[in-house]
């Protein structure tokens, strides 16, 4: 067990991180982030801050020798760096990161345990894609296997002509079959050190160009049909990989029951509802997994609780949101609303 007072490394610096280490910190703990660029949000609620490149071993080293325990908060941390962190641990164990950076690796990792992605096939070339096409159909998604996120890296593809007319990018990519989906929701579970699983009530989830909108808890009747079988399914990933922390599994509730669409073994946006929708939140959950803890109740502190991204020039309207007294708002404390860019949420509880 690692006792409040320690440090917590976190390696990345953005706004999950930021509410990681404050949920850190109501804990008693220090964190330490560790980021590459030098405005990250999360150094500004953290004890120490490493600014410095992913492949930057002594900087590394010296960050590693601050730290009791080491998590990550965004999943494209460079696989090889950290794996050199030992003695120190890191958590979730890196085989989490290495299987969810990649698409392909996680979509065929999940049909190994039994669950339903969409229908994919691994496009390096103009003649996989046809290929691909040819036997999954169109419409479909072309992604880049690595590093997308927020809908970066994704084209819709409507037609073979469609497709044909496409300029590749020369990296690693799978095409999927299009979903027909009634809903989006995802499965966020917390696995402590001693292997207990505790979830939280499964958010439906709308997405606007890619980007999560709204996340709404009760989710609807359609959903909640399909959640006991997604939780099985995150149960068992979170087994295989010898999971510690919060894992976040991504679905379509379709007409044929839950397809998988992805995974982040982190902390995720559809989970931000639960700082105070629920009774523990995941960041909480996380940091006491991680530090051997036991585990805080999962349950609802309300009725029901909506969260709302706000995304660009929409964090420009604090000042009306916090006009209405049953508005939580978040801000990021990020300098630039640039187009598509996460600047903080507002959740509202249904009491
Ligand atoms: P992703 O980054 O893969 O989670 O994609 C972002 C969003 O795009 C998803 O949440 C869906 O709304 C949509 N999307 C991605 N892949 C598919 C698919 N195969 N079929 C339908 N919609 C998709």
């Amino acid at each position: 067990m690692i006792a409040p007072g320690a440090t917590i490394g976190i390696l990345g610096g953005g706004q999950l991180g930021r509410m990681i280490a404050t949920a850190a910190a109501q804990l008693g703990y220090r964190c330490h982030v560790f980021a590459p660029e030098p405005d990250a949000i999360a150094s500004e609620v953290c004890a120490a801050f490493t600014n410095a490149a992913w492949d930057d071993r002594e900087a590394m080293a010296r960050f590693a020798a601050d730290c009791a325990v080491i998590t990550y908060e965004f999943e494209n941390v460079p696989v090889a760096p950290v794996a050199m962190l030992a003695p120190v641990p890191v958590l979730p164990h890196p085989r989490a990161l290495e299987t969810a950076q990649d698409r392909l690796a996680e979509k065929l990792f999940v049909s190994s345990l039994g669950g339903t992605p969409a229908p994919f096939a691994q496009v390096d070339c103009d003649a996989d894609l046809a290929a691909a096409i040819e036997r999954i159909g169109a419409p479909g998604i072309l992604k880049t296997r690595r590093d997308g996120y927020d809908g970066k890296g994704q084209w819709r593809i409507a037609s073979l002509d469609d497709a044909a007319r496409l300029d590749l990018p020369t990296v690693p990519l799978v095409y999927e079959g299009f979903v027909d989906f009634a809903a989006e929701f995802s499965v966020i579970l917390c696995r402590g050190a001693d292997g207990e699983v505790r979830f939280w009530d499964s958010a439906e989830n709308v997405h606007l160009g890619g980007i999560l909108s709204l996340s709404t808890v009760p989710a609807s009747a359609t959903v909640l049909a399909q959640v006991p079988a997604a939780r099985e399914l995150a149960a068992q990933v979170a087994e295989a990989l010898d999971y510690v922390g919060v894992l976040t599994l991504e679905f379509f509730a379709t007409a044929n029951g839950p397809v998988f669409n992805e995974m982040a073994p982190r902390v995720h946006n559809s989970g931000h509802w639960t700082i105070e929708g629920a009774i523990t939140s995941q960041f909480e959950n996380h940091v006491r997994a991680i530090c051997g803890l036991p585990l805080g109740d999962t349950g609802l502190a309300a009725r029901g609780a909506q969260m709302r991204n706000l995304i660009g020039d929409e964090a420009h309207d604090w000042a009306t949101i916090l006009s209405d007294p049953a508005n939580h708002l978040h801000l990021y404390g990020k300098a630039e609303a640039r187009p598509g860019r996460k600047m903080g949420h507002v959740t509202r509880l249904v009491l």
